[in-house]
């Protein structure tokens, strides 16, 4: 697998399952068709816990599994291979769900002018919010402030366009227009 692709799997895996989900993913990688018993004993995670992993990677669309009956005993085994066909889908879907939260964050920050004593935790009030409180935390009771997110509306900004042109829906800006005049 290409690196970025597994690199972007990895992660995908941690989300899913942490650590353990990891090295499900990297045993899947090494051995295809491997039953959820061969797993833990090759990885030490137990073998419920590699159910629980091998199941939420199928539901996410990154693992599938042969069902296979032994004729001597009777009884079914799954041999498990891990599906990257839909990854680009899968991360496609997430990458759009990160971007509308952005744009979400982004609305709350420039939709409103907020008020803040400047301590962390502390609440940011609204001007009507602020107008009640008399223009005092009602934490600490330090007066608010008019407060600066030009910092954070600009790296919202940032983030949103290079998840844009990470997904195709906006062009690469050209590398001369951020460039000073050579002149
Ligand atoms: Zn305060």
């Amino acid at each position: 697998m290409a690196r970025r692709k597994n690199k972007e799997l990895i992660e995908l895996a941690r989300d899913i399952g942490g650590d353990e989900a990891i090295e499900v993913i990297k045993v899947l990688e090494k051995k295809p068709d491997i039953t959820d018993d061969e797993i833990a004993e090759e990885t030490g995670i137990r073998v419920n816990t590699v159910r629980k992993i091998l199941y939420a990677l199928y539901d996410e669309g990154l693992a599938d599994f042969k069902r296979i009956r032994d004729k001597e005993t009777g009884w079914y085994y799954y041999y498990w291979r891990l599906e990257t066909k839909k990854l680009p889908e899968i991360l496609r879907a997430k990458k759009m769900a990160e971007l509308k939260k952005l744009k979400e964050m982004l609305e709350e920050e420039t939709s409103e002018i907020y008020y803040w004593c400047g301590k962390e935790g502390h609440p940011k009030l609204t001007f009507d919010e602020a107008m009640e409180y008399e223009f005092q935390c009602p934490i600490c009771g330090e007066m608010l402030m008019q407060y600066d997110n030009t910092e954070i509306v600009e790296e919202l900004k940032k983030r949103i366009e290079e998840l844009e042109i990470e997904l195709g829906l906006r062009k690469k800006p050209k590398k001369s227009a951020s460039k000073k005049k050579s002149k």
